[in-house]
Order: structure tokens, then C-alpha cells, then sequence
């Protein structure tokens, strides 16, 4: 299946000179969305998985069902304040703008091989912060997976060695 065909890119969103990737027009098809999942699945089964994290919101679209898929468990990365057990936070700035992510302290056991998963890698910086969280906890992030790379912001090269899967490239 082409997946970029159902990818829609939007002009100068959310601020001018942006080229957003809207995935919405892929999950809406219900044989594109599932292949797609199907699709990651294959990419990362190698990895030895105990647990997928995944930021939200949009890492839930696609963290959710790869875990479904996959046979393990699902942890949601959240902007701060959303969750309501005992916290750890940590600071990022994206490709356009600020925020804080935040995961219980009890999400993950010490030693659990992880995968972050998102819809897209743009700067990196998303997931960079996901990673910190996960390995505050004690997790070892054995991979990242994506929807989509945006391979001209190079965020792979700050992955520090750790195997990134994606489906579509830009
Ligand atoms: P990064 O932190 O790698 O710069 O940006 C990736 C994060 O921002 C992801 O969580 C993703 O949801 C969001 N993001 C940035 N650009 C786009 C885009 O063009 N399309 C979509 N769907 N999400 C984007």
C-alpha cells in the first residue's frame, strides 16, 4: 500500500512555513489504518519488546494498536497535570512551540525494554524527552517507532544509537 496517499499535507500549519503531515486522513480509512499498524508491527518485532510508551496525543493513535498487535502493554506519556498518580515531569520544545511531559513513577519496572512510539519524528525533541522519562524510570528504550519521518530535520541523529522504525519518509 502507498501510506503517503493517505497522508494529507496542510500549508503553514500551525504557523507559517510549516508542511504538516495530517494523519487524520489515514485513520479515518479503516484498511489503510489497520495496514499500517500491521506494517509497524513487522518493523519492530526483532526488538524484544516488554512494553510500548507513547506521548500523547497522537502516540496513542498509533502506540495503542501497535501494542494491541503486538501483545503487550500500553503506557501513556502525558502533558503535565493529566495524570492522576505521583509524577515525573521533564521539560521539551518542539518544532513549533513549549510543553512538559509527565508519566506515573510506577509505569515502568526497572530493566523493562521499551519502545516509544509516536506518530511522527520531526526535531526529535518529542521523543528525546520521552526517552529521558522512560530511562528515569529505569526502562531500558531498546527503539522508536513512527507513523512518519521528516528525514530533513535529522531528528534520527539524536537518537544516541537507539534503532529508529519508520513507515513513510519525507
Ligand atoms: P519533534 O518533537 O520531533 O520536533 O516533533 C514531533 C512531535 O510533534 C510529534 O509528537 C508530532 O505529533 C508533532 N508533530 C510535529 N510536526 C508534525 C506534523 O507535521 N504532523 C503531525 N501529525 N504531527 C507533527
Amino acid at each position: 500500500m502507498d501510506f503517503k496517499e493517505h497522508i494529507r499535507v496542510i500549508m503553514d500549519y500551525p504557523q507559517p512555513g510549516i508542511r504538516f503531515k495530517d494523519i487524520t486522513t489515514l485513520l479515518k480509512n479503516g484498511e489503510a489504518y489497520k495496514a499500517a499498524i500491521d506494517e509497524l508491527a513487522k518493523l519492530v518485532k526483532d526488538l524484544e519488546i516488554d512494553v510500548i510508551a507513547g506521548p500523547e496525543a497522537r502516540g496513542f493513535v498509533i502506540g495503542a494498536p501497535l501494542s494491541y498487535a503486538l501483545g503487550v502493554g500500553f503506557i501513556p506519556i502525558r502533558k503535565s497535570g493529566k495524570l492522576p498518580g505521583e509524577t515525573i515531569e521533564a521539560d521539551y520544545s518542539l518544532e513549533y512551540g513549549k510543553d512538559k511531559l509527565a508519566m506515573h513513577k510506577d509505569a515502568i519496572k526497572p530493566g523493562q525494554r521499551v519502545l516509544i512510539a509516536d506518530d511522527l519524528l520531526a526535531t526529535g525533541g518529542t521523543i528525546q524527552t520521552s526517552i529521558d522519562l522512560v530511562q528515569q524510570l529505569g526502562g531500558e528504550v531498546i527503539g522508536a517507532a513512527f507513523l512518519i519521518e521528516l528525514s530533513y530535520l535529522d531528528g534520527r541523529s539524536k537518537m544516541n544509537g537507539i534503532p529508529v522504525r519508520s513507515l513513510i519518509t519525507y
